[in-house]
């Protein structure tokens, strides 16, 4: 069952820029969002992370002020937003299509919204060079978006929110359209502006990397709710659940019953694992997260394993995928589960290698619900 978590990482001293309280949107029979509490500092770059269909956009869109919540309230920086629309905001949104007019020059683009406010033209000039440079824009004014690679219409996108001088900016997959290298250079340009402006960032995204990379904090959802809150760190190392711990990079998830003193899970294959204390007491049902970087691979059996692991397990090398930094390997163990782990590329075991896997008792994440029978 999802639950709303809030995070330890959140600063009660700090100002809230943007709050939803108990969300919730239908379109027809389809819950696209259901009872969403979240709580935006100002200044934060605040991720969203989730499946196809989990209800990212219809979220981030109901800030903008382009959907109105079915029920729930939305305030920004402390004011009620129902009713209130998108234009009566002080946000701005950036779209993974760029939604740029072709028919006008970059400069155009990016003083259109303040031509329909009827900004003075003085004031107009300036703000709309402002916002070019700080994106590194300004000796491409005068062209047109066909004639910009697919980087420039994006740094022209995020000028044309920007001049608005927005309290809030919103990223629907901002960087979606854009190659790995690319995307890379302007993960990085976005970091840049944000830092810089101090403002608060809402990105949208299914990149997890991207999220974990960019964002300050994360919110992960799943079916319309939130799963966890947490900074990428905690969402990444201690996972609260099942989903969130295979959706956020890779994963082993193993279930079983805890024993305590020591702190034990067994498989129903009979495998013990060591964990660390848990809350739960014996014979609870739990699962556990191992990440396949914790898990390390010997060709012999380790007497006393680097760093003391308190697992080791015989297994055989079933395959190996090469992806250029790392091999990914998929271990089978004597007792017949499959084991995922991560081996830097210049160390080659092969398909039928008879290994040893180990790793940290600490390096079992005891998930919070048990995954269904
Ligand atoms: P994606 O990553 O694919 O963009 P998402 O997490 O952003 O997905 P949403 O676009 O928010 O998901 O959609 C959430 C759910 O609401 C989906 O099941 C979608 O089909 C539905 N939905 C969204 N907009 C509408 C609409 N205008 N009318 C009907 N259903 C909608």
């Amino acid at each position: 069952m999802a639950q709303t978590i809030s995070s330890p990482t959140v600063d009660t001293t700090k100002v809230l820029d943007v709050e939803l309280k108990n969300i919730v949107k239908t379109f027809g029979d389809e819950t696209a969002v259901q009872g969403l509490n979240l709580q935006i500092q100002q200044g934060e770059f605040f991720g969203i992370l989730g499946p196809s269909g989990c209800g990212k956009t219809t979220t981030l869109r109901m800030i903008a002020g382009f959907e109105n919540p079915t029920s729930g309230e939305l305030t920004i920086q402390g004011q009620s937003m129902n009713g209130v629309p998108a234009h009566r905001r002080s946000v701005n949104t950036v779209f993974q299509s760029y939604a740029l007019f072709n028919h006008m020059s970059v400069w155009d683009n990016v003083a259109f919204g303040l031509k329909v406010k009827k900004i003075p033209k003085t004031d107009l000039r300036q703000r709309v060079g402002e916002a070019l440079t700080l994106v590194q824009m300004e000796s491409f004014a005068k062209r047109y978006p066909t004639q910009l690679s697919g980087g420039q219409k994006q740094r022209v996108a995020l000028a044309r929110a920007l001049v608005n001088r927005p309290a809030v900016m919103l990223l629907d997959e901002p960087l979606g359209a854009l190659d790995l290298k690319l995307r890379k250079q302007m993960q990085v340009e976005l970091t840049n502006l944000h830092q810089r402006l101090g403002i608060t960032f809402i990105m949208v995204t299914h990149d997890q990397e991207e999220a974990l990379s960019l964002s300050n904090r994360i919110a992960v959802m799943k079916d319309g709710q939130i799963e966890q809150v947490g900074s990428p760190k905690e969402i990444y190392e201690h996972p609260n659940t099942a989903f969130v711990a295979d959706f956020i990079g890779d994963t082993n998830l193993l279930s079983g019953h805890i024993q305590q003193h020591p702190g034990t899970l067994t498989l129903a294959s009979g495998l013990q694992i060591e964990i660390a204390p848990t809350q739960l007491n014996d014979g609870n049902p739990a699962d556990i997260s191992i990440r396949p970087e914790k898990i390390q691979l010997f060709a012999q059996a380790q007497t006393t394993p680097p760093g003391h692991q308190a697992n080791q397990h015989q297994g055989e090398v079933k395959h190996t995928l090469y992806t250029g930094p790392h091999i990914h390997c998929i271990i089978e163990l004597a007792t017949g589960e499959q084991l995922r782990v991560l081996q830097p590329n210049h160390i080659r075991y092969q398909p039928g290698d008879k290994v040893y896997v180990s790793w940290a008792a600490t390096d079992c994440q005891v998930l919070g619900s048990p995954s269904p029978p």
